[in-house]
C-alpha cells in the first residue's frame, strides 16, 4: 500500500460559494495510479466544509438557503465580539471538514449523481484542501 498527500488550492470569489472539486481529486488519484484504496478530503479551515451531493444548480442554491435558514445572520453571536463571522463558523459546525471516499478503477467510487464539493462560508479567500490517498 502507498500513501500520498497533495493540496488543492481554491480561490473563492463570494462570501458563500460551493466549488466542485471532484475532477481535481480524480486527477490526483490517476496521477498516482491508485486502482484501489481510499481518499480523505480535508479542509484546513473552520469556516468551510466538504460535502458529497449532486451538482445541480437549483440544489446548490437550496443548500445555501437551508444553511441560511438555520444560522440566521441577524442573530447575536458571542464570536462576533472578536471576529465578525460567527455565522460562517456555525454553518461549518453543521457540516463536516472532511470526507472519506473509496477509490476504485483509478477514480473516486462515487454514485452517478454524487460530486465532492468544497463550501466556503466566509469568502472570498484563498483556501487549501488536503487530499490524502491510501491504496495501491
Ligand atoms: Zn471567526
Amino acid at each position: 500500500m502507498n500513501i500520498f498527500k497533495e493540496s488543492i488550492a481554491i480561490k473563492t470569489n463570494k462570501r458563500f460559494e460551493i466549488v466542485d472539486i471532484t475532477d481535481k481529486i480524480n486527477h490526483i488519484i490517476s496521477k498516482h495510479g491508485i486502482e484501489l484504496g481510499i481518499a480523505n478530503i480535508f479542509s484546513k479551515h473552520s469556516t468551510s466544509a466538504i460535502i458529497i451531493n449532486e451538482n445541480e444548480s437549483g440544489l446548490l442554491k437550496d443548500i445555501e438557503n437551508l444553511l441560511s435558514s438555520i444560522v440566521i445572520d441577524e442573530n447575536s453571536y458571542y464570536h462576533d465580539r472578536i471576529d465578525n463571522n460567527a455565522d460562517s463558523h456555525l454553518k461549518g459546525v453543521l457540516l463536516s471538514s472532511s470526507q472519506s471516499i473509496p477509490i476504485s478503477n483509478n477514480s473516486l467510487n462515487l454514485g452517478t449523481w454524487q460530486s465532492v464539493f468544497f463550501i466556503d462560508f466566509d469568502g472570498p479567500r484563498n483556501r487549501v484542501v488536503e487530499v490524502t490517498l491510501a491504496g495501491q
